[in-house]
């Protein structure tokens, strides 16, 4: 199924006409993004780790901001909602064991193969379990295909790949072409199992179609990693996760007698079935844990004639704390990311508090944990302060290029909703046009704080100027994108240097997404999703008036 987006400008004439709600800003400016960012991103602040001293200090900072505004505090009373987090230390000093008919295959964890567990157990083991490759792991019945259909993988390990039969075909009508669907995200597949009864799933790595090298997934048996403390992880069937290089799974199916691409080629098909390999997993994983909590921080301004409904605005506060050092540099002060885009939440608020008082509420929602798998977003979703169905749509900023003025509004998951048409009505304003993400294949829409929302119905704009900055042109700025992604991403150079960094192109977009939100929040309609969307559900339409 193709996307509607090949035909944007018709279905500009779709959207319902109705007042055109568009008004100026008059309190936002560049002076007030620069404060912001300058005291977010300063070395003091120490790169914002959750749970940390640093990491409260900016929470606490974020708190008086919201206050000077004139924001209500979203939470009963305060500005802060607690979010219960407990840091998994995996031990991965046993070995993975596979045994099949030709011997005993014995992998150091973090090697060939990578497998940690989400279970707050000392120790979670899989004796003789038998291994199954589904493929892609998908069940979704909007594109017909259930790669479940033929086999009961319960208390069984599933051997999947990563990425969706989109990208591995490059067919643009196989689910989203190259672009990645939410069943391609690795995320996405552990969920699966989980639903499916799975006791392990074992993801197959791919540099093109992961969209990293295989040392990423391969520190996970080790590395510490946070999730929510609420969540009833004892509970779950998936017990062990991880990941598995391509030519260990080459040879664990050679193995088995199955040739790797052979199989990619039948995967992509509908005739494929799975394939139960002679081989059986063995290990042992410990896990020991320590719990701590951070914060959410949230205001809200309330609405005239539908408080009860809320426009969202979200830019995590979290980053990376301190680490390893380069240059002698161990502070991660994520300018970029994601300080930028938290000026961006207060420049609109403090826009929204000075103008005429919209008919819907407005929720500016700063989360933690971002940077650990979207906890702090998941949290929120689960205890919200306006309910999901009630929450009209949103808008979150992440990773802010601070180049200046750009001429394009990149939207990372067009095609996913009528929020498009919106921005586009708004960007046209500003003499600006909408281009898609320029690696729609890496899944960014499903890697910062839309998903949780996203996945409970509520449809987001992931948009900024990006991929063309006016004076340098588009071919530069995808240069300094590229450079970006390769050497300042999650290091301790993203940094905020007020005499080289222009924020008028930030500015710019606090102003474009003012405007969006301004007239969502003064409609009576809600943003539907399109039909073709993973996360399509129908909207509440009609709210009679
Ligand atoms: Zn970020």
């Amino acid at each position: 199924m193709k996307h509607f987006f090949y035909s944007l400008p018709l279905l500009l004439l779709l959207v319902s006409c109705g007042n055109d709600n568009s008004i100026n800003t008059k309190k936002m400016n560049l002076a007030m993004l620069a404060t912001d960012l300058a005291i977010l991103a300063a070395d003091d602040m120490e790169g914002r780790a959750p749970c940390t001293a640093s990491g409260e200090r900016a929470v606490r900072y974020l708190q008086s901001r919201m206050e000077e505004i004139g924001l209500e505090p979203a939470f009963g009373g305060s500005y802060l909602q607690e979010v219960p987090l407990v840091k998994i230390l995996p031990d991965p000093s046993e070995p993975v064991v596979i045994k099949d008919r030709k011997g005993v295959l014995r992998y150091t964890n973090g090697t060939e193969i990578s497998l940690w567990s989400p279970i707050l157990s000392p120790e979670i083991s899989l004796t003789n379990n038998e291994i199954v490759f589904v493929g892609f792991g998908i069940d979704a019945p909007e594109h017909n295909w259930n790669d479940f259909e033929k086999i009961d993988v319960k208390g069984k390990t599933i051997m999947v790949l990563v990425n969706d039969p989109g990208f591995f075909t490059q067919d643009s009508t196989l689910f989203n072409g190259t672009t990645m669907t939410y069943y391609g995200r690795w995320t996405y597949k552990f969920e699966e199992a989980e639903r499916q009864g799975a006791a392990g799933c074992i993801i197959v790595h791919e540099d093109m179609a992961s969209g990293y090298p295989w040392a990423v997934p391969s520190r996970h048996s080790r590395d510490p990693e946070y999730y929510l403390q609420n969540e009833a992880r004892s509970e779950k069937q998936c017990k062990v996760l991880g990941w598995i290089s391509l030519s260990a799974a080459r040879d664990l199916l050679a193995r088995s007698g199955y040739d790797y691409d052979s199989l990619k080629e039948t995967v992509v098909t509908l005739d494929f079935t799975p394939v139960q390999l002679q081989a059986k997993l063995n290990v042992r994983l410990r896990n020991s844990w320590e719990t701590c909590t951070s914060h959410n921080v949230a205001g809200v301004l309330r609405g005239s004639t539908a408080p009860d409904e809320a426009v969202v605005y979200v830019a995590h506060w979290d980053h990376l704390g301190i680490g390893r050092p380069v240059d002698g540099d161990s502070i991660y002060n994520g300018a970029s990311d994601n300080a930028a885009a938290m000026a961006w939440v207060l420049a609109i608020a403090e826009e929204f508090k000075v103008q005429p008082q919209t008919e819907r509420s407005l929720l500016f929602f700063i989360p933690t944990a971002e940077e650990s798998s979207l906890l702090g977003s998941y949290h929120y979703v689960e205890n919200p302060v306006f309910p999901m169905e009630k929450t009209v749509a949103g808008f979150n900023s992440d990773v802010i290029l601070m180049l200046g003025r750009f001429e394009d509004v990149t939207v990372t998951g067009l095609g996913h909703s009528e929020l498009d048409q919106y921005l586009e009505k708004e960007a046209l304003k500003q003499g600006r046009y909408i281009s898609n993400d320029p690696n729609p294949e890496n899944g960014m829409f499903f890697r910062s704080d839309q998903l949780p929302f996203m996945k409970k119905g509520v449809p987001f704009l992931f948009a900024k100027g990006y991929t063309h900055q006016r004076e340098l042109g588009k071919e530069a700025t995808l240069q300094i994108i590229a450079d970006y992604w390769k050497n300042v991403y999650h290091k301790p150079c993203d940094e905020f240097v007020p005499e080289h960094d222009k924020l008028e192109g930030l500015l710019e977009d606090a102003q474009l997404f003012f405007s969006v939100g301004y007239r969502i929040a003064n409609e009576q309609t809600y943003p539907q999703w399109h039909k073709t969307s993973e996360f399509y559900q129908e909207r509440c339409v009609d709210r009679v008036l």
